[in-house]
Order: structure tokens, then sequence, then C-alpha cells
């Protein structure tokens, strides 16, 4: 439930609202603004009835937020929530491209997407160290001399770095190197995993996983909020259905749908949704006019040799053009690409 306080409410007031909730065992998240307290209060809605919190001194309104995700619903925080990540911000009016190749496979080819995601224009730079694949026999990644690559690359550039954490005990490790963290869309309902970059003071991206409802999703977001990382940024990457010509099926209409249930950023993966390189920019381009925050998208300085999504990786030449052609759209969404 939400409290609002009124715009007058004391501090002493304010302190009696926060003990009898905190004495009725309910966890308890202030959000002070310039012009009113407002108090998010998770616990046993049951045990509400006796607090009589509506007749207390100070106490505007007393909200119940009906949805079963708390902390990310747009009831909890109406304002659509930016994410200080470096030097930007994701969920602002800046479209944010995270471009990369899907895996980081060596010291060259890292460094050489690097400047080609900057110089086109985008702000993060993405890439694996830790690869889920299906099969055991592909490969798997670089692990930590991957990461030091992603920071490498960084410090040439000064783009920021995402990239995937697969495991609890590597999360340490990850968040040292990593500006975002990732988790995989094979991992949204790892529990373990959500509650350990809960503790963790960078913010996480979220993948939808494959036969996630929207609801599972927002779920999955909640473990981490709760925990107290409330930097979630949702990334729609395509669920499954009965169409197998493309990858995976792109869920556009989630993007209008979250952002109306969620504050939280919402950004879009087309490159895992569609799995053919071809098809990523149109559905790029959808994405923004959509409402997205941002775009993921797999890049690789010659998709032929790519040790993993070759496919549906798009060549420097190609990523270079829909760049140009992203800035008209989030121009004429009122969005900006810098
Ligand atoms: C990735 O981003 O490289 C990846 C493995 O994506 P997903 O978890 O969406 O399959
Ligand atoms: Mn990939």
């Amino acid at each position: 439930m939400i409290i609002i306080m009124d715009h007058h409410a004391s501090d002493d007031s304010i302190e009696a609202v926060l003990t009898r909730l905190d004495m009725a065992g309910f966890q308890i998240h202030l959000s002070q603004g310039v012009e009113r307290t407002i108090i998010g209060a998770i616990g046993d809605k049951t045990r509400l009835g006796g607090l009589g919190l509506e007749a207390m001194p100070g106490v505007e309104k007393v909200i119940p937020i009906l949805q079963p995700y708390k902390l990310a619903s747009r009831t909890f925080h109406e304002e659509g929530t930016i994410i200080k990540v470096g030097d930007q911000e994701i969920g602002g009016d800046t479209i944010h491209v995270m471009a990369g190749p899907c895996a980081v496979e060596n010291r060259e080819q890292v460094m050489e997407t690097a400047e080609i995601v900057k110089k086109a224009g985008a702000t993060i730079l993405r890439g694996g160290a830790f690869k889920p694949r299906t099969s055991p026999y592909s490969f798997q990644g670089m692990e930590e001399e991957g990461l030091k690559l992603l920071a490498e690359a960084r410090e040439a550039t000064g783009l920021l770095v995402v990239t995937e954490v697969m495991d609890v005990r590597a999360v340490p490790m990850v968040a040292e190197y990593a500006d975002i963290i990732q988790i995989g869309a094979r991992n949204m309902q790892n529990f373990f995993l959500l509650r350990e970059l809960a503790k963790v003071d960078k913010p996480v991206l979220l993948k939808r996983g494959p036969a996630a409802t929207v609801e599972d999703w927002l779920m999955a977001a909640e473990y981490i909020m709760s925990g107290g990382n409330y930097n979630v940024i949702l990334c729609e990457r395509g669920i499954r259905s009965f169409e197998n010509y493309t990858r995976n099926t792109l869920d556009l209409t989630a993007v209008p749908v979250v952002k109306y249930l969620s504050h939280l950023p919402v950004i879009v993966d087309p490159s895992h949704a569609i799995g053919k390189w071809r098809f990523v920019p149109a559905m790029s381009k959808a994405a923004i006019a959509a409402g997205a925050d941002g775009l993921l998208i797999e890049i690789h300085p010659n998709p032929q040799e790519a040790l993993c999504d070759g496919p549906q990786s798009l060549t420097p030449a190609n990523f270079c053009s829909m760049m140009t052609e992203l800035k008209q759209i989030a121009a004429a969404v009122g969005r900006r690409m810098d």
C-alpha cells in the first residue's frame, strides 16, 4: 500500500506512521520528495485494518496496490523511473542503444566493435563473457578475461558496459567490471540470482523469459527491488510462439503494456527475438515508435565468423545505417539519441 502524507505533514507525524507500520511488520520504502512524503509499505494486508492509518495526523490518503508486484508497479511510483548509469540516464528523453557482439571473443574483436558502436552514436557496449548456450559443446565465453576486455574497451571509448551474469558465484566478479548487469532470459526466474543482484549497487537489465507472462516478469523485477536494488531495466527479447520462421516472437505489445503497469524503463532486444539480422532494423524502429527507452542490438565486425549468434548480428555498415534511421524515428516520437 502507499501512504501519501499531506503537504504540511510534520516530521513527527511521518515518524509516527513509520513506527506503526514497523511494529505491524511492514517493509517500508520511503520517498521524500520536495512536495510531499510518500511511504510504501509492503506486508500482510490483513493486518492493515486495525492500524487506523487514515486517521493519523498528516496522512492524506492510503492507496492499496492491487497488483502482486508492488515496488515495480506504477501505482507505487507514478513518474517513470530514470536510472543513472555513469554519465547517462536510462528512462529519460534519450533513447540508449546498447550494441556489441553476442560474445566477447578476443581483444581485437571487442576493441573494433567498441569503436564502431561509439562512432555510430550508441552509448553502451554489450558483450557476453559468460554465455548461456543451449549446447554444452558450444563456445561458453571467455569469463574474466572477457570482462577485462570489456573494461579495456570502456577505457578506450567512454562507453558504458552491459554484460550477463549467470551464476550467483560470479556476481561479485561481474559487478566489478560491468556498469549494468544483465540477467538473461533463461535466468529470469532464478530467484537466488535475483536476490543476489538485489544486494549489488549496479543497475540490472532483466530480460523477459521466453515463456514468461508480463506478470511473471514484473514479479522477477520485484525480487530485485524488494531486496533493495531499485535500478531495474526491463528488456523484451521475444517469447516462444508457434511461429518458427523467426527465432522467437517479438512481443512489442509488452512495451506500452509494461510502461503502463510499471514505472521501470523498458528496452527491446530485437536481435534475439527475430534471430535474423535482416529484420532487426525494422523491429528496432518499431520498438522506438512503441515507446521503448532503448535497444539491445547484436553487431559483429564479421558476422560470418562469429562464435555465437552470427545470423542475427548486424555488420558495422548495416548498424550505422540503422542508427541514422533510428535517430529520425526517435525525433518523430519526441525522444533524443545523442
Ligand atoms: C544475450 O543477450 O546474449 C542472450 C543470451 O540473450 P537472451 O538471454 O535473451 O537469450
Ligand atoms: Mn546472443
